[in-house]
């Protein structure tokens, strides 16, 4: 794969004890100097226009402000410094990249990682929260349409964190679907399964809150059983995967039971569905919290895309994930 990343996402200092460190980043890059075929590419941060193109200008202004002002608290969970307003600003520009790289580039072993932090997809119109200041895939996405580069772009979304702030800026849109695996009753306790866009939107928005202890067979039985069928309907041009691994079955935040071989298996069928459905791929960071199990999910990630086949599972999803997934494909008018 081709990483997009920059010692100024490092630069982004939210303190002691907090799960989001910079040394995430570093872990990962420790995971795949073991690995051949890595490549890093460094990217431009993202224009004021393009963090506005999915902001409100006066969010943008009061945190460019409370930066320069040496930042603290957004929030009890969401902490800034000086530095943080270029992290900011970088992590979104790595994954503009990779959206465009994806889109003009080889597909197969060039397919795009952005590694950017701060993460993104908690990142609402006008604020920040949940460790997200500007949602970085959404300004991905909106980057490629507004440059004209593609007409649809999916994001699909499985970091165990539904992505409140994505699925926020798309709700009422018909060009661009946003998709979510998630640990029902987590943070920030949005993303129903009723919630499924309005307006235009309706319909490209798709919801699986799964039950505490879900594992890879029940990630992968939406996957096949709702997202594929999804997106085969909605013919994107460009599939973003707002790629979190904090559904890890060791990770400290999250009751779900992925493994690392669950990661290869998603990355193996998501690749698929772009080839499927024609839509290019490309990959944005957003969580994972034990370093890890972090550096070895992203290391799944590149392994698959560089030629590993990964073992199909034996086992079948557990009845509430079928029964989640029923719904949803009668929701989605998908039967
Ligand atoms: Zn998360």
């Amino acid at each position: 794969m081709r990483f997009g990343y920059s010692e100024r996402c490092l630069a982004h200092d939210t303190g002691e004890r907090h799960p989001e460190t910079a040394d995430r980043l570093r872990a990962i890059r420790r995971g795949l100097t073991k690995r051949h075929g890595v490549e890093y590419v460094e990217a431009a941060p993202a224009s004021r226009d393009a963090i506005v193109a999915v902001h409100d200008d006066g969010y943008v202004d009061e945190l460019e402000a409370f930066c320069a002002d040496g930042g603290g608290n957004w929030d009890p969970d969401t902490v800034a410094c000086e530095d943080t307003w270029d992290a900011a600003l970088t992590s979104a520009g790595l994954s503009q990249w990779a959206a465009r790289e994806a889109l003009d580039g080889p597909n197969g072993r060039g397919t795009p990682f952005a590694l950017g932090r701060p993460p993104g997809h908690h990142a609402v119109p006008d604020d920040a929260m949940g460790f997200c200041f500007f949602n970085n895939a959404a300004v991905a996405a909106q980057t490629v349409l507004d440059g004209g580069l593609a007409e649809r772009v999916a994001i699909f979304d499985w970091d165990v964190h539904h992505g409140n702030g994505t699925q926020d800026v798309f709700y009422d849109r018909g060009d661009v679907f946003y998709a979510s695996i998630h640990e029902d009753g987590l943070y920030p306790a949005t993303g129903a399964i009723s919630e499924i866009g309005t307006g235009d939107g309706e319909g490209t928005t798709l919801n699986a809150p799964l039950a505490a202890g879900a594992g890879d067979v029940d990630f992968l039985h939406v996957i096949d059983e709702v997202l594929a069928p999804a997106l085969d309907r909605f013919d994107p041009d460009l599939l973003i995967v707002s790629a979190g691994f904090d559904a890890h079955r060791h990770d400290p935040i999250s009751r779900m039971r992925v493994s690392s071989e669950g990661y290869a298996l998603m990355t193996d069928h998501v690749r698929t569905i772009g080839t499927d459905v024609g839509a290019d791929v490309a990959y944005v960071l957003e969580g994972g919290y034990g370093l890890d199990t972090l550096a070895e999910g992203v290391s799944m990630v590149h392994e698959t895309y560089d030629g590993r086949t990964p073992i199909e599972p034996d086992d079948g999803p557990d009845a509430k994930t079928e029964t989640i997934a029923e719904d949803l494909r009668s929701r989605l008018d998908l039967s």
